[in-house]
């Protein structure tokens, strides 16, 4: 995802493309979570003086782990990019509006790669459940409790009622 200054006309330059998720490489933040489509990004890039914005959105399914039952849970994303690019001669950015980000870019080439893969590694969730109510797994027998319900609770808590009738008030 590398650019000449000058593929971006007047008029701007609009892009849509894809990378696969072997693109993240290494960066990918998480064991618990991957991405599971291909990630598509249709952005516009426009040239204002010295500065190149970036606006648009990166398309992707992340597929995590629920941290209850360790089922799969796909997780349709879409991430809004807007960035403002200096060349790196100027100095940086006070980064003043939190909706925008501000990077820099060298010479007349820009590199998109790095941002938008931090972009997509931020996004993974790494806490997520399947669904708010989920029950889990057994912690006895390890049986996915939204599949079934095994005997191991009622037999735990008739152990524990045992234990209260010991008890001599
Ligand atoms: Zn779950
Ligand atoms: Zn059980």
């Amino acid at each position: 995802m590398i650019f000449n200054l000058s593929e971006i006309k007047d008029g701007g330059l609009s892009l849509s493309l894809a990378r696969s998720p072997g693109w993240l490489g290494d960066s990918a933040r998480s064991e618990i979570t991957s991405v599971g489509s291909d990630i598509e990004f249709h952005i516009d890039l426009t040239r204002t003086i010295g500065e190149v914005s970036v606006q648009g959105r990166i398309d992707f399914t992340a597929v995590s782990r629920c941290s209850r039952c360790l089922n799969d849970v796909s997780v349709d994303t879409n991430l809004e990019v807007k960035l403002l690019l200096s060349p790196s001669d100027k100095e940086k950015k006070e980064e003043s509006n939190d909706d925008i980000d501000y990077e820099t870019y060298r010479g007349k080439t820009i590199d998109l790669n790095d941002y938008m893969r931090q972009q997509v590694n931020l996004s993974l969730p790494y806490k997520i459940l399947c669904m708010n109510d989920c029950k889990g797994l057994c912690c006895e027998c390890g049986c996915n409790l939204n599949a079934r319900q095994c005997e191991c609770e009622t037999l735990l808590e008739d152990s524990r009622f045992a234990v209260l009738k010991d008890i001599k008030i």
